[in-house]
């Protein structure tokens, strides 16, 4: 399936997303790949498939390029049988129903999708940064200034969502990619739900960024994000999640007594805000909206 090719930066619009001066041509680039697809379904013979980027749960994830509009993207290709067998097509569908409509500069962009017999094809922005995770893990932490961009772009791009009645659920250093000029791209919508009126109850997302409210099994709504940035912001300036423990129970139990504890040398600024996101109550938390303007994130950012 991989032929390989070499991008020609003249033919690959979507090498330099949203760099400072190309607003008109991030619109028009938008559009090309939109506009080559002209009402018809997509289908595998409309890409050039390159080098692979990556392997998730249930397929591969290929750099590829539309051959009308020569449009850079990923395709993320997934097997339906393994879809079936661990029983995520309603998870999948509403991925794409809720990804297919966002449009954010923190948020992955999904072109389309299209389907074979055996195979579903997601056509995603390509992140030239890679994974996030990869580089926290090289780093080991990130320093303050790259932390508050990050956590401040993240704030953002989760009121976006929640404005849409969206909430994510599962926000993790492994679901964020970099984007072309470094920006921190939410990148997978698997555990997102509408919450367009009731709350949720269902058990779900990754252990060490749970709240309280899911831990315990009570209702949530989508404060569960707040509490989300709160573990994402001590895992990026600490280097690992602030409830681990030995044991999923022992880290249940951290984290419904909301037992913080901080490193030596984090600056007292950034710890106020890590305990404001971190309120077990969850009507306590800071308001997404007020994260950009915390003392900690104005310090970094005008440095
Ligand atoms: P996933 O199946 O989403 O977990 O993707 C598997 C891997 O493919 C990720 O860990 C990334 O390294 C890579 N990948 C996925 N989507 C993209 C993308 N849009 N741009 C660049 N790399 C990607």
């Amino acid at each position: 399936m991989t032929t390989g090719f070499k991008r020609n930066a003249a033919q690959s619009p979507a090498r330099h997303p949203l760099s400072e001066n190309q607003t008109e041509n991030k619109n028009m680039e938008q559009s090309s790949i939109e506009a080559s697809k002209n009402g018809k379904q997509w289908c595998l013979n409309d890409f050039e498939i390159g080098k692979p980027l990556g392997r998730g749960k249930f397929g591969k994830v290929y750099l590829a390029r539309e051959k009308k509009s020569k449009y850079i993207v990923a395709l993320k290709v997934l097997t339906k049988s393994q879809l079936l067998k661990a029983g995520v097509e309603h998870q999948l569908r509403r991925e794409i129903e809720i990804q297919c409509h966002l449009r954010n500069r923190n948020i992955l962009r999904m072109y389309g999708y299209f389907y074979d017999n055996k195979r579903i094809y997601l056509i995603l922005e390509y992140s030239t940064g890679g994974e996030l995770y990869r580089k926290l893990t090289s780093k080991g932490r990130f320093n303050e200034k790259n932390s508050a961009k990050y956590i401040c772009d993240m704030a953002q791009a989760l009121s976006y969502c929640h404005a849409k009645h969206i909430i994510h659920r599962d926000i993790k250093p492994e679901n964020l990619l970099i984007g072309s000029r470094g920006e921190i791209k939410i990148a997978d919508f698997g555990w997102s739900v509408h919450a367009p009126t009731s709350r949720r109850n269902t058990l779900c997302g990754t252990l060490d960024y749970l709240p309280p409210e899911m831990v315990e099994g009570r209702e949530h709504d989508e404060m569960v994000d707040v509490w989300s940035l709160g573990v994402l912001m001590y895992e990026f300036l600490v280097g690992s999640p602030p409830f681990e423990a030995e044991g999923h129970s022992a880290t249940y139990r951290r984290i419904s007594r909301v037992d913080l504890k901080f490193p030596k040398g984090l600056s007292e600024d950034s710890k106020d805000l890590i305990r404001k996101l971190l309120q077990k109550d969850p009507r306590k938390r800071l308001s997404l909206d007020s994260v950009p303007n915390h003392p900690w994130v104005l310090r970094n950012l005008r440095s």
